[in-house]
């Protein structure tokens, strides 16, 4: 009851009311930063920013992001222990669904239909798009720019101010008026003063490799953000599914123990996709968890496991710490599987004398059989 009028306040918030418990929510929640956008300050947006394709007659969305675990992203990246974060990635990004949902039923209790969206692997589905295409049904990314959760760093992953792109995004989407929220000042931005570019160094399969020379700029409502192009998406796909893991310079890996070459010209992926995938499916799962993935699942009836993520984990917002995980990650050595699915990591000489110990059938699970059968492609590291 108002004390001053003794009536009961009005049923339906203001605009600026539920703005302001919509963000305190979000943050109560466990969102460590949270950002509104509106069809307004997404206007000329590409696609994957209609908020209509998610839910007709929607007017603005909320976009926020929960921390990953720092301690179990730096035991990844030392291939100390691959599961904990494996653990850590499902539970945040489920979390983040839920939360997405918890926001929607919300607003939704004050006369605004509202939904939640899949904070991951969720694609479009429809006339004009396959899964298989990876086009978002929204880009968390895009609206966690435009409305202040972050900047974009080069390697087009989301920064946020204080646990860099080691953040989980989703959003919900409500046919409410909401206010929306600035997008973070570009001068502030700290990828700006990264010299040593980690994001780029830790990626085998050289997905960022024109990171510094092409560009994309996207404009949404009259602002716009430039972060890296991406090459073939089947380029990243290669290493951070599992199929293949071992950078092109043979000292160090992800998680994967696939050592599959990696092609300068994304043209020739076909050429060794299939072979890498095949050996992929054959071999034993990795100990520990795995990603609920439904398209390789689908296709392969198998479970896709976290081995790579390195150039969003490498990414931390203190330059000192983002050049630790770097050398974390390139200064333990290669990963290989034992027959019982259990990875090991060790020096890349040991790795060889593990790999020559086996019988042809067991090692051409991880390496080419013929070694000579991409002699004619440009590879790196060749
Ligand atoms: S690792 Fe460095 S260059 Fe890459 S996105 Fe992060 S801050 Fe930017
Ligand atoms: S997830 Fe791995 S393979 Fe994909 S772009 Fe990032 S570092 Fe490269």
């Amino acid at each position: 009851m108002s004390e001053k009028s003794g009536r009961r306040p009005p049923r339906t918030l203001t605009t600026a009311e539920l703005t302001a418990k919509i963000i305190d929510l979000t943050s109560e929640l466990g969102a460590c930063r949270v950002g509104i956008t509106t069809v307004d300050t997404l206007a000329g947006g590409p696609p994957s920013t209609d908020l209509q394709y998610v839910l007709p007659g929607a007017r603005a969305a909320i976009t926020f992001a929960l921390p990953f675990d720092q301690d179990k992203i730096r035991d990844y990246l030392s291939k100390r222990d691959r599961d904990g974060h494996q653990v850590d990635y499902s539970r945040t990004n489920t979390l983040a669904t839920g939360v997405a949902a918890q926001l929607a039923g919300y607003i939704a209790h004050f006369g605004h239909p509202s939904v939640g969206t899949l904070s991951n692997e969720v694609y479009r589905n429809d006339d004009a798009n396959r899964p298989s295409q990876l086009y978002p049904d929204i880009s968390h990314r895009l609206l966690a720019v435009r409305g202040g959760v972050g900047w974009f760093g080069l390697s087009g992953n989301v920064m946020t101010p204080d646990h860099g792109a080691n953040v989980s995004l989703a959003t919900a989407v409500t046919t409410a008026e909401l206010e929306p929220t600035e997008p973070l000042l570009e001068k502030d931005n700290y990828c700006d003063e990264c010299g040593d570019m980690e994001c780029v160094a830790a990626c085998p399969s050289a997905f960022l490799h024109n990171a510094k020379k092409q560009q994309t700029t996207v404009t949404m409502g009259g602002v716009s953000f430039t972060y890296a192009e991406r090459r073939n998406y089947d380029r990243c796909g290669y290493v951070c599914a599992g199929y293949s893991g071992l950078h092109p310079s043979g000292r160090w890996s992800t998680w994967s123990p696939g050592r599959f070459p990696i092609p300068k010209h994304d043209g020739d992926l076909r050429a060794v996709v299939p072979d890498a995938l095949k050996a992929w499916v054959e071999r034993p799962k990795l100990d520990g968890h795995t990603l609920q993935q439904p398209l390789l699942y689908q296709a392969t009836r198998k479970d896709v496991q976290l081995t790579c993520g390195s150039c969003m984990l490498v990414c931390a917002a203190d330059p000192e710490e983002r050049r630790r995980r770097l050398e974390m990650l390139r200064g333990h050595g290669v990963v290989v599987q034992h027959p019982d699915g259990r990875v090991e990591a060790m020096s890349p000489e040991a790795a060889r004398a593990h790999l020559d110990a086996m019988d042809p059938e067991t090692r051409a699970l991880y390496e080419p059989e013929d070694p000579d059968a991409y002699d004619d492609l440009d590879t790196y590291g060749s």
